[in-house]
Order: C-alpha cells, then structure tokens, then sequence
C-alpha cells in the first residue's frame, strides 16, 4: 500500500457527531492506527488524519432538541471522540473539525475554485428531500419514502447551485479502469463502475433550508452541501486553501489511502474525485471500504440497545484486546461479528495463552539458567534440524506478513504472525529445555542456550510484527528482551538473527493477564447499565427527525453504519395493534424509598407501591434526579416487564421516562391530574 515516495497519507472518515462513539467508529479508526504505526516503523514519513463531521440540519435539530446551540453540540460531542482516540493511544497527527475556522476557509477556497473553472451554477430544484440521509431522492410523490431509510420524504423547491458531475462521466469511468485500485474491494469497485455507468446527474451543492454550514462565499443564504464541506476535510487539514501551508498541501496530497465504511462508498468514489477532476487537484491512491462491524451477527443500532461502547473493554481488558479481536477476527472488508464471549476466547487463546505465554515462558527460562542474558546460540553442532525449521518458518512469516498486510489483509497477515507463535511452543514443548537443564555436561549447555535463543528471537519477530496492533504490550514485551524502546526499530530491517548475544533482559513480567468468565459478566453488566440509563423509557426521540440514530450523512462508521439501513421498518410506519400495545402493562406507583447503587454511578435503587404490591426498581436515573426528592413522587411503570439483575439487585420492572438529547437524560412521566397508585395506563 506504500509506493515507492516515502511519504504516506492515510485519513479515517471524519465521524458524525449526531452519534456518539462506540466500537463501530473504534474499529475504523484502530485499522488507521495500525497501519499508521506501520508505516512508521517502516521509515515512511506518515501523516495520519482523523477528525469530526459537524455540519448539517440533522446536528441543528439535535441540537435544538437537547437545548444547545449547535457549536456548543458539536463541541461536546466531537471533544467526547478525542478524548476516546487519546485513551485509545491513537496515534493521529491531526484531528480536523469541520467547525474549524481553516476548514472553512478552505471548503470556500474548494468552491470559489470549482466556480472559477467553471463547474458551478445556479438552478432551480424541486424534489423529495430526505432529511435523515439529507439528501434529495429519485421520488415523484410528494411524501414518499426514501428508498434509502423508508422515511418520509419532504418537498423541498429552492435555488441552488449545482455541480457538473454529469460532464465527469467519461472521466470517472476511465479513472476507474486504469487505476484499478482507486476503489478496494472489488465488490465495491464494481458497484461504484456500475452506478456511474447508469449516468450521473448534476449534484446539488448548496442549502437554503437551515443554517448550519458553511456559507457560500459571496451568497450568504446559502450554505455549502455537507457532503461537499466533510469531503474536503482530506485538503483542508494539511492545508489546502491556507495562506501559508501550501508546503504541507504539497507535501502529503494526494492521499495514500482514505479508509471508509461501505456504506459512504458513492461519496467517496464518485463525487470525491469528480470534485477533485473538476478542481484540477491530484487524485487519492486508495479508496478501501471496510464492512460492518455487527452485535453478535446483528446489526448495531440504538433502537435495539445493542451498541457496544469501546469503554467498557478499555476498561476490563485494555486497549490491545480490542483492538487485537478487531485486527485479527474481522476479515478486512468483509462485515464482522463482535460479541464479548468471542472477546475474551480470542484473548485468552492468542494473547494470554499465545504470545503472552509464550514471552513469560521463554524469558523467565533465560533469567533462571543463563542469569537473564541472551545465550549464545551454538555453531553447527549444537543445531537441530527443529531450530532449522523455526528459522525458515520465521522467515517466511516475515515476508507472508508484509505481502498479506500490503494487500490489506489484515487478519490474515496476524494468523501468520500466530502461527509462528503456535511451532515456537510447540518446538519448546518438544525439545524440553527444562529437561536439558538439569544436564550439567558442556553439550546439554550448548544445546539448551541454542533452545532459548531460538525461542527468544521467533517472540522478537513476531513482537516487532505486532508491535501496530497490539503496541501497548508488544513495546512491554520489547523492553523486556533487553530492545530498548520499540519505536526506535526499524522494521525494513527485520530478519532472523538480529537479536544480539548477551544481551540483558529486563525484569519479567506477564503482559496478558487470563481473563475469566467474570470479565465476559462484568462486560456485559456495564452496558447494561448503560443502557438502562441512556435508554429508559418507552418515548424516545420523534421519529423521522434523524436523530435516531448513526445517520452517516458524512461517515459513520462500522456500526454507527449499521443503523444507515435499518432493517425493521421505519419508525413512521411501524405501527403495531392495539393487542400488542395492551401487552404491556403500564401502571401508576408512588416511590416509597429511593437510595443509591453502590458502585454505580447512574443508578438508583428505588421501592415503589403500585397498589398490589411493592417492587424494586433499579433505574438509570441518578444523574437527573436526587434520591429523596422522589420520595412520595407518583411514576408510570412497566409492571409485566420480565425481571432482570443490575449491579446483583433484581429490578422488577422499568419506569418510564422520556429520553433527552444525545446523552438521553431521563425526565421522569408523570401527570398532572391526581391519579390513584395502581392505575393503568391504557
Ligand atoms: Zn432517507
């Protein structure tokens, strides 16, 4: 993927921030990091970008919804994403807003300049506009659903400026066939040729119907297109349109690649370089488009509670199991599956039984019988046709690596790397160093110091052929070899043999601590918890808005993806029958007792009275709502709801609550009238 410069530019979609992190956006931007790391190590002057889409009606609305003014919303959000990239160790060197004054100064340059060449001009439009996907689409009838989403469809008639990419055609289709591959995987190549190939109209690029954008320069009224504005964040970050950062422009465009999900493929492929074309700039090298990442096979969406945050198994199992499963269990480009049993087998076999053991067998063998030196690996005689094996499967396992990662195969590329892993314990196992030792004579001594040299340099390959994804423990493992600092090698250079004689381990220790069933129960526990809070209740945001969910009008990712196309129906025709709702038995009570959860801060223990009886309730509103303050308070409650366990206590039912804003801040449902404890809701 590196060509010959020695430059490498590689950028992640900028995240929509009407959505907050989770381990969709996480596995995008953790490949990035990877390759990144990688490409560093590998020599290669390497400028990695990543940032946050903030523009667009969607954020106004949610903005408004949670009673903020939009820049207030976009900064709370896009500052809740560094701050994840920060705890992850994401090694970016620029996170770019769209919010940003140089972004906007050079999103207007990109216009003025497509103006200039004449690419831009003024008509008229009427159509259907879906405002969750904001865009307009190919429907007739006033209201009609948007093929996209299924929501209803607004007619929206304005005066718009419109970009030429119907004149591009020609040209697209022939990037397409001599840059073979522009657009990664072939799959998505495909598609992409097949679209332009329908034909292409012109492209709307500005707004009159809300504010929130970049202004057209010199036409105030109107704002420029987001995807117009997210598209140019690639330039406008390393300089484009700056007085004074041509260099840097220079320097790194065109990208090397732009990492996507594959439901922003069109954006990226199409109108991406058409805008670029028609703007007289260089185009990227590589477009890849990963796939999904999906909830124990299905999709990840709000509306069914199932998305999972990286948080949560930053904080059971840290940041290399993460992103060690995501590397390693999901075929690049292909959709993958997360679930947290799946977790926890990947790490306890790869990384605390695998490489983990692996190290701490291998070094603590050094530090007991050569006084934790490198031993000297002994000439001819002392070798076996075993170590010769292992020296060919290592390196081969070093060209394999390169030549499976170079083609973005990533996963495949650390199953090499593992089954390296896999002959070194198996050569231990076999040859029975600890046996040796107890030998005395000059031979045994000469063949155990060949064993455990050979040993410690397969785990120094594979460390150093890790050392992208799993960097916080392979620098560890590193330093305990006696290396130094990792970051410092060069990894061009790698080959058998490196590891130098005599040199002085550090103190041993374990870098993968096994994990037990209680992590899988602790995992699962904390978004429970979290769900219980940010999703309490039966009335959720209006539908149709967008504020549903992930909407990647710019760039979710993986999983904020997954929610671009629902596959239940749309909300707004999602109707159930009276016998359904009557299911549910919603019933008034009056908190008796509340009190705090111990250990968890969202939560609240409470005994209500709904007339028959006295349940316990934990609910997820200690943040909006002091303990004795709801002392006497009447509630609705969901009283057939099954019981479930929270932080050990068993909740008997759920109180309903509006959710509020992107957090879902919970306001209690109540009435104004005085009802009686015990009453339905029906
Ligand atoms: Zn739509």
């Amino acid at each position: 993927m590196a060509d010959a410069t020695s430059k490498f530019y590689i950028t992640t979609p900028i995240y929509y921030v009407n959505a907050r992190p989770h381990i969709g956006h996480a596995y995008t931007t953790i490949v990035c990091d990877a390759i990144a790391r990688r490409q560093r190590m590998l020599g290669n002057d390497t400028y990695f970008l990543t940032g946050t889409d903030e523009h667009g009606q969607k954020i106004e609305r949610s903005a408004n919804a949670a009673g903020k003014s939009p820049q207030q919303f976009t900064d709370e959000v896009a500052a809740e994403f560094k701050s994840l990239w920060d705890r992850m160790g994401i090694s970016y060197d620029k996170f770019i807003r769209t919010t940003s004054d140089e972004h906007k100064r050079g999103v207007q340059a990109m216009f003025k300049l497509l103006q200039e060449r004449g690419y831009i001009y003024k008509g008229s439009y009427t159509g259907q506009y879906c405002v969750y996907d904001e865009l307009y689409v190919d429907v007739d009838t006033p209201g009609a659903p948007c093929p996209d989403c299924g929501r209803p469809t607004e007619t929206v008639r304005e005066e718009n400026y419109f970009f030429k990419l119907s004149a591009l055609q020609d040209e697209l289709l022939k990037l397409y066939s001599a840059q073979p591959d522009f657009i990664r995987p072939e799959s998505r190549r495909n598609e992409v040729i097949a679209f332009v190939r329908g034909g292409l109209k012109d492209l709307s690029i500005s707004r009159t119907t809300f504010k929130w954008g970049i202004p057209v320069p010199g036409d105030e009224k109107h704002v420029i297109y987001v995807w117009l504005d997210a598209l140019c964040n690639y330039i406008t970050a390393i300089g484009f349109g700056q007085p004074d950062a041509g260099k840097q422009f220079a320097r790194y465009w065109p990208a090397d690649v732009h990492m996507i999900g594959k439901e922003i493929v069109r954006f990226h492929c199409v109108y991406w370089p058409a805008f670029l074309i028609a703007a007289g700039l260089p185009l990227p090298h590589n477009i890849v488009a990963h796939g999904w990442l999906l909830f124990e096979e299905s999709k990840m969406s709000k509306s069914r509670g199932n998305i999972v945050r990286a948080e949560t198994i930053l904080d059971v199992l840290g940041g290399d199991a993460l992103r060690y499963f995501l590397m390693r269990e999901v075929v690049f480009g292909q959709d993958g599956s997360f679930s947290f049993d799946a977790l926890v087998q990947r790490f306890n076999s790869d990384l605390a039984n695998g490489l983990g053991n692996l190290a701490s067998r291998t070094l603590s063998m050094i530090t007991r019988y050569f006084q934790g030196q490198v031993p000297y690996p002994s000439a001819a005689a002392a070798r076996t046709p075993a170590e010769e094996a292992i020296e060919k499967l290592a390196t081969q396992t070093i060209g394999d690596f390169n030549q499976l990662w170079d083609a973005f195969q990533m996963s495949r590329a650390l199953e090499s790397a593992w089954a390296l892993v896999g002959a070194v314990d198996k050569y231990i196992v076999e040859t029975q160093p600890w046996a040796v030792a107890d030998k005395q004579d000059e031979d045994s001594r000469s063949r155990l110091a060949t064993i455990l040299y050979t040993a410690a340099e397969a785990l120094r390959i594979v460390t150093a052929l890790a050392h992208p994804v799993i960097p916080e423990s392979t620098a560890r493992i590193w330093a305990q070899l006696g290396l130094g600092d990792i970051s410092k090698f060069k990894l061009r250079d790698l080959k058998w043999g490196q590891l130098p004689v005599s040199t002085k381990l550090e103190k041993v220790e374990g870098v993968f601590p096994r994990a037990d069933k209680s992590a899988i129960e602790r995992m699962q526990t904390m978004e429970q918890e979290r769900q219980a809070t940010a999703a309490p209740a039966a009335v959720q945001e209006p539908a149709g808005t967008g504020a549903q969910a992930g909407q990647p009008a710019t760039q979710a990712a993986a999983g904020a993806t997954a929610q671009a196309a629902p596959s239940a129906p749309a909300p707004a025709n999602n109707y159930i029958g009276i016998e359904d709702f009557m299911k549910v038995e919603l019933r008034v009570g009056e908190v008796k007792t509340a009190e705090k959860v111990e250990k968890a801060d969202k939560l609240l223990k409470l005994t209500v009275d709904i007339g028959t009886e006295v349940r316990t309730i934990v609910a997820g509103i200690a943040k909006a709502y002091e303990p004795e303050k709801l002392i006497g308070r009447k509630v609705v409650i969901v009283a057939n709801l099954a019981p479930r366990k929270l932080r050990g206590i068993e909740s008997q039912g759920m109180i309903v609550a509006a959710s509020l804003g992107e957090e879902g801040s919970p306001a209690l449902a109540g009435f104004h009238e005085d009802v009686p404890v015990g009453a339905r809701l029906k």
